[in-house]
Protein backbone atom coordinates (compact mmCIF):
# COMPACT_ATOMS: atom_id res chain seq x y z
CA UNK A 1 0.00 0.00 0.00
CA UNK A 2 1.16 3.53 -0.74
CA UNK A 3 1.64 6.15 1.98
CA UNK A 4 1.38 9.81 1.66
CA UNK A 5 3.66 11.67 3.97
CA UNK A 6 4.80 15.30 4.95
CA UNK A 7 8.32 16.26 4.46
CA UNK A 8 9.49 17.18 7.68
CA UNK A 9 11.63 19.75 6.26
CA UNK A 10 10.11 21.93 3.11
CA UNK A 11 6.51 20.97 4.12
CA UNK A 12 5.59 19.13 1.00
CA UNK A 13 3.82 16.02 0.60
CA UNK A 14 5.65 13.10 -1.13
CA UNK A 15 4.65 9.37 -1.73
CA UNK A 16 6.49 6.23 -0.64
CA UNK A 17 5.32 3.36 -3.07
CA UNK A 18 5.00 0.08 -2.08
CA UNK A 19 8.33 -1.26 -3.13
CA UNK A 20 9.79 1.99 -1.30
CA UNK A 21 8.06 0.61 1.85
CA UNK A 22 9.63 -3.14 1.43
CA UNK A 23 13.29 -1.88 1.57
CA UNK A 24 12.94 0.12 4.25
CA UNK A 25 11.26 -2.97 6.56
CA UNK A 26 13.58 -5.34 4.86
CA UNK A 27 16.83 -3.61 6.17
CA UNK A 28 14.67 -2.36 9.37
CA UNK A 29 15.34 1.68 8.33
CA UNK A 30 12.59 3.73 9.02
CA UNK A 31 10.41 5.16 7.04
CA UNK A 32 11.95 8.69 5.03
CA UNK A 33 10.65 12.12 6.74
CA UNK A 34 11.77 13.94 3.89
CA UNK A 35 10.61 14.13 0.39
CA UNK A 36 12.90 13.06 -2.32
CA UNK A 37 14.02 16.39 -2.53
CA UNK A 38 15.32 17.05 0.33
CA UNK A 39 16.54 13.74 0.75
CA UNK A 40 18.42 13.89 -2.97
CA UNK A 41 20.13 17.40 -1.51
CA UNK A 42 21.47 15.21 1.56
CA UNK A 43 22.26 12.99 -0.64
CA UNK A 44 24.86 15.17 -1.95
CA UNK A 45 26.58 15.61 1.16
CA UNK A 46 26.69 11.93 2.22
CA UNK A 47 28.45 9.66 0.28
CA UNK A 48 27.25 6.06 -0.74
CA UNK A 49 23.93 6.16 1.07
CA UNK A 50 22.54 3.56 -0.22
CA UNK A 51 25.71 1.47 -0.04
CA UNK A 52 24.98 -0.68 2.75
CA UNK A 53 28.03 -2.46 4.76
CA UNK A 54 28.69 -5.22 7.05
CA UNK A 55 30.40 -4.78 10.21
CA UNK A 56 30.35 -5.31 13.90
CA UNK A 57 29.15 -3.17 16.49
CA UNK A 58 31.54 -1.26 17.95
CA UNK A 59 30.26 -1.51 21.31
CA UNK A 60 29.40 -5.48 21.88
CA UNK A 61 31.29 -6.95 18.14
CA UNK A 62 27.83 -8.36 17.17
CA UNK A 63 28.02 -7.87 12.85
CA UNK A 64 25.28 -5.54 11.95
CA UNK A 65 24.49 -4.04 8.44
CA UNK A 66 25.21 -0.52 8.45
CA UNK A 67 25.05 2.28 5.48
CA UNK A 68 28.54 3.92 7.30
CA UNK A 69 31.44 3.03 5.47
CA UNK A 70 33.76 0.86 7.97
CA UNK A 71 36.84 2.62 6.45
CA UNK A 72 35.22 6.37 7.18
CA UNK A 73 35.39 5.17 10.88
CA UNK A 74 32.58 6.01 12.21
CA UNK A 75 31.44 4.42 14.96
CA UNK A 76 28.48 2.70 14.83
CA UNK A 77 26.26 0.76 17.38
CA UNK A 78 23.76 -2.16 16.83
CA UNK A 79 20.66 -1.48 17.70
CA UNK A 80 20.96 -2.66 21.62
CA UNK A 81 24.09 -1.00 21.90
CA UNK A 82 22.89 2.41 20.81
CA UNK A 83 19.35 2.04 23.01
CA UNK A 84 21.77 1.69 25.92
CA UNK A 85 23.78 4.17 25.24
CA UNK A 86 21.49 6.89 24.73
CA UNK A 87 20.15 5.32 28.44
CA UNK A 88 23.42 6.84 29.52
CA UNK A 89 24.39 9.34 27.58
CA UNK A 90 23.01 12.96 26.34
CA UNK A 91 23.30 12.97 22.81
CA UNK A 92 24.00 16.54 22.52
CA UNK A 93 27.10 15.83 25.16
CA UNK A 94 28.74 13.13 23.78
CA UNK A 95 31.33 14.00 21.69
CA UNK A 96 32.40 9.89 20.69
CA UNK A 97 28.51 9.43 19.58
CA UNK A 98 27.78 6.89 17.67
CA UNK A 99 26.31 7.61 14.21
CA UNK A 100 23.23 5.80 14.01
CA UNK A 101 22.23 2.38 15.05
CA UNK A 102 22.87 -0.33 12.47
CA UNK A 103 20.50 -3.29 12.22
CA UNK A 104 21.87 -6.97 13.29
CA UNK A 105 21.84 -9.06 10.77
CA UNK A 106 19.77 -12.21 11.62
CA UNK A 107 21.24 -15.75 11.40
ZN1 LIG B 1 11.15 18.29 1.47
ZN1 LIG C 1 26.14 -3.98 20.02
Amino acid sequence: MEKVKTCKKCGKRFRLIPMELKFYKRFGYPEPVNCPNCREKRRKVMRNPHQFFKRPCDQCGKDIITTHDPKKGRIVFCEDCFAKYYDRVDPLEADRAPDTSGKVVKV
